[in-house]
């Protein structure tokens, strides 16, 4: 007989570890399960690994601009490989964390792939566990065009497995993630081509933020290609890699070729339909506002579902359901409304709430007033080579309640979560305004607008 449990997570991930803490937390009896190394895309191959890699790349920026700071000297010699080493040594001893912290809370941890073989029964490397509740919270991977020659590009998860610096890369995709590693490749010193398949990046933004962002681009001497979808790859004489694109264009060689043309979810093995389920067209698993699919007792979070795609959403959804299922908070369930983001490009995005475009579409073009700035920031303002930050707050109704905000340049990273709670909390202009401005800093922009 299938040994029983009270909730059996499949992934090891960002929702999955958090949900079996929350509900072990409670006196539940969890067992998780989990493939690969614990933590999942964020800590093996997705936001701290690319972290690591976004300062390094800011150090490069920040060398560059040391000589108009009175610095003398080279520029200091970069060591990929000391780099990747260093940030395996990290990431390794986060994966540590990760199984202490689970061993400490009583959670059960088995390693292999689940796969449902009855509603809440799975199985993994041949022996079958039950429960009251299955939580699927297997994430998602990487997509790759169907197309000739594609294995020839890698993707972000192979990204982190190089080596050595690229001479030269070409990135098809304009999503955040192609833009970060654009963003890094370049400030390290790789020549750089972004192959946009449109003529915009960061599709689902405020527009202000896409327009700006590919000046920052081109600033920093990556080649922003529009128009170009590639329908082909092809292996040069020299083993580069070549593109073909839509109008038969061939590009020029390029030492590696990178795919970021984004994620689907991890549900192709999962044996939905014996458990009653059935991904929808995108393969995610759709979910009610509790987490909830369509059969009892199973749930999904996280990547796999259709919710924003970030490491904070799965936690927080996975904590919500623990409370709920097993902590007797019969309410509790994540609020999906302004959740906030950064995109770390050089310099970083930061957004929160609807874009201008969306605020138009919802509450009229009447009811909305729009507040922008461009500034050069102090710390530019004794560089010969200077770049603009830009802002923008969107406020809506005659209180002018702010329902997004969006601003790209040095210091957004830090400056939204700040933000992201006043526009939570419904915060009008008028409360911006009255909140006095920390001088001198980028941020007092937010509270100056007129
Ligand atoms: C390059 C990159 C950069 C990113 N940067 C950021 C960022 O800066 N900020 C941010 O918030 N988010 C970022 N993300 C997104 C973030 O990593 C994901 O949103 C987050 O990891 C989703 O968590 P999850 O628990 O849904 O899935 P994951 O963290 O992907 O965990 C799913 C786990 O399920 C396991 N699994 C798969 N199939 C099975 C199975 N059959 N049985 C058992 N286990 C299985 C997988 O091995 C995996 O470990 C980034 C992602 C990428 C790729």
């Amino acid at each position: 007989m299938a040994a029983s449990y009270d909730l059996i997570v499949l992934g090891g991930g960002s929702g999955g570890i958090a949900t079996a803490r929350r509900a072990a937390a409670h006196g539940a009896n969890v067992l998780l399960v989990e493939p690969g190394r614990l933590g999942g895309t964020c800590v093996n191959v997705g936001c701290v690994p690319k972290k690591v890699m976004w300062h390094a790349a800011d150090f490069a920026e920040r060398a560059e601009h040391a000589v108009d700071y009175g610095f003398d000297g080279e520029r200091p010699a970069h060591d990929w490989g000391r780099l990747v080493a260093n940030r395996r040594t990290y990431i390794e001893r986060l994966n540590g964390v990760y199984e202490r912290n689970l061993r400490a809370d009583g959670v059960e941890h088995v390693a292999g792939f689940g796969a449902f073989v009855a509603p809440r029964t799975v199985r993994v490397s041949g022996v079958d566990y039950a429960a009251n509740h299955v939580l699927i919270a297997t994430g998602g991977r990487a997509q790759r065009p169907s197309i000739a020659g594609a294995e020839l590009g890698t993707d972000s998860d192979g990204f982190f497995e190089w080596q050595a610096l690229p001479a030269s890369v070409a990135i098809a995709g304009s999503g955040y993630i192609a833009c970060e590693l654009a963003g890094v490749l370049a400030e390290l010193g790789s020549h750089v081509t972004l192959l946009l398949r449109r003529e915009h990046v960061l599709r689902d933004f405020d527009a202000m933020l896409g327009e700006k962002l590919i000046e920052h681009l081109q600033a920093a001497g990556i080649d922003v290609q529009f128009n170009r979808e590639t329908t082909a790859l092809a292996k040069t004489s020299d083993g580069q890699v070549q593109a073909t694109f839509t109008d038969g264009q061939t590009s020029q060689p390029f030492e590696r070729f990178l795919w970021a043309v984004g994620r689907e979810p991890n549900t192709a093995d999962l044996g939905l339909e014996t458990a009653g389920l059935e991904p929808n067209s995108s393969h995610a698993i759709e979910v009610d506002e509790w987490q909830d699919t369509r059969v009892p007792g199973v749930h999904a979070l996280g990547d796999v579902t259709p919710a924003p795609e970030l490491t904070p959403v799965a936690i927080a959804a996975g904590r919500n359901l623990a409370d709920r299922l097993f902590g007797g908070q019969r309410d509790a369930r994540l609020d999906y409304t302004n959740i906030p983001s950064v995109v770390f490009t050089h310099p970083p995005i930061g957004t929160v709430g609807l874009s201008e475009a969306v605020a138009r579409r919802i509450y009229g073009d009447d009811a909305i007033r729009v507040y922008t700035s461009q500034y050069v920031a102090l710390y530019h303002g004794v560089l010969n080579n200077k770049t603009a930050s830009a802002m923008k707050l969107v406020c809506a109704g005659p209180d002018e309640t702010v329902v997004g905000a969006h601003v790209i340049g040095d210091g957004a990273d830090e400056m939204l979560q700040g933000i992201a709670v006043a526009v939570k909390m419904g915060a009008t202009k008028a409360d911006f305004d009255a909140t006095v401005a920390i001088h001198p800093t980028s941020a007092e922009e937010f509270v100056t607008m007129t």
